[in-house]
């Protein structure tokens, strides 16, 4: 039987390459729910090509623009919903198997949580869902049953290394990262890089926030902490290093010494086509490439700078203190990235007002699902004024 998948933002970048993978596999998947931001033209071609049974979209840039579009799928039999709570209602949708989360930032987590509370198996793009609410989206799919699956290259790859393996066994995770844009750039000029240079990513092609998380190394603390949730690993026993190439895409150190690794070609289709499979091997669907020697003959770690780049140290930061710390680090980074993006602030800056919005923000040591949402708020709030 065909996996009926919906896609939580298939109109980006991980969004794209699903239904890539959609249409390569059609015999073994099909869409079921496609939603979107604001991209009504974009969300309208999926439609027509993949046949979903429900469309939404968060925000259309007016009633108007929606409206033509819902009269445009309604001649598909396509029923066509807007705003947030559409979005989440449409995770729980009966003729769905496997929901992937690939909405960007905050936007993911009420979603993903009514996805997990209706059963769903997750294919989790979206990591912030994790670094917002890591503790209570793991005691949901507990409760629930349910598997989350990650499509994050680095999670996947380390999924990948414990498959068969003992758990009590494994030692330390040790995430590579490539380094981002800036990884050569003298430390004194980089309060100078705009967004246009933060946004030239040497090896991966994704959206411009996770692609600024990049190079400020925030994304690699989103990853510590996304990391210690889904393998259920203290933040102690998970390392970050800097492999430029990102062929390696992960590692697992085990008691005995072993270090097992998963390496690729730097593609988001691998990673994405293994989670939707539920974690087995498809072949590969054309010529695409594959590793060469040549690309093994080039294979270079080194440590982390974190002088040059603090915000690498924000993920075991957030994991010491707990609570909604990793939140309010989220919420501010958001704010400040797209401040950034615009040219409204420099590139140092962003970590400048992550700290400001830590110090005022208000500390809960055990949330709930509503303390997030208003912590998050409130340090939205907070970071715009720090702008
Ligand atoms: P993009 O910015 O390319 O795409 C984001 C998607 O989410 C779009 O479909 C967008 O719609 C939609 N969206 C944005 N804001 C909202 C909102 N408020 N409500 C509902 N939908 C929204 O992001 P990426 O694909 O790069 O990243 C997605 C997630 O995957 C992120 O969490 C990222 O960290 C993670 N990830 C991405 C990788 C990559 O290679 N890109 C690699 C590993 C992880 P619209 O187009 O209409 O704006
Ligand atoms: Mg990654």
């Amino acid at each position: 039987m065909q996996q009926r998948i919906a896609v939580l933002g298939s109109t980006g970048s991980i969004g794209r390459q699903t239904l890539d993978t959609v249409a390569s596999y059609a015999d073994r998947f099909k869409v079921s729910v496609l939603t979107a931001g604001s991209n009504l033209d974009l969300l309208s071609q999926q439609a027509a090509k993949f046949r979903p049974h429900c469309v939404v979209v968060a925000a259309p840039r007016s009633r108007e623009a929606f409206e033509s579009f819902r009269s445009e799928m309604d001649s598909l039999g396509i029923k066509a919903y807007s705003g947030d709570e559409a979005i989440a209602d449409a995770m729980e949708d009966d003729d769905t198997d496997v929901v992937v989360t690939a909405t960007v930032g905050y936007s993911g987590l009420i979603p993903t949580m009514r996805a997990i509370r209706a059963g769903k198996t997750i294919a989790l793009a979206n990591k912030e869902t994790l670094v917002v609410a890591g503790e209570i989206v793991t005691r949901e799919k507990e409760r629930h049953g349910v598997d989350i699956i990650p499509v994050d290259s680095e999670h996947s790859a380390i999924y990948q290394c414990l498959d068969g393996e003992d758990r009590e066994a494994v030692e330390r995770l040790w995430i590579t990262a490539s380094g981002g844009p800036f990884r050569c750039t003298d430390a004194a000029v980089l309060a100078q890089m705009k967004a246009s240079d933060a946004l030239r990513h040497p090896n991966w092609s994704m959206g411009a926030k996770i692609t600024v998380d990049s190079a400020t190394m925030i994304n690699k603390s989103f990853e510590i902490i996304e990391a210690r949730w889904l393998f259920d690993i203290p933040g102690e026993r998970i390392k970050a290093v800097v492999h430029p190439q990102s062929i390696v895409h992960s590692m697992v150190e085990y008691r005995d010494g072993a270090l097992k690794a998963q390496l690729g070609v730097p593609d988001m289709h691998l990673p994405i086509r293994y989670a939707l499979a539920g974690g087995k091997r498809l072949t590969l669907p054309g010529e695409e490439r594959r590793l060469t020697v040549k690309d093994l003959s080039t294979l270079t770690f080194e440590e982390p700078d974190d002088s040059k780049f603090p915000g690498i140290k924000l993920g075991h930061y957030a994991l010491k203190q707990g609570g909604n710390t990793a939140c309010v680090i989220n919420a501010a980074n958001e704010i400040a990235v797209d401040a950034f993006l615009h040219d409204r602030i420099g590139f140092t800056d962003i970590v400048r007002v992550i700290e400001e919005t830590l110090e005022r923000a208000d500390r809960v040591e055990s949330p709930e699902l509503e303390d997030y949402v208003a912590s998050n708020e409130q340090a939205r709030r907070i970071a715009a004024e720090c702008l």
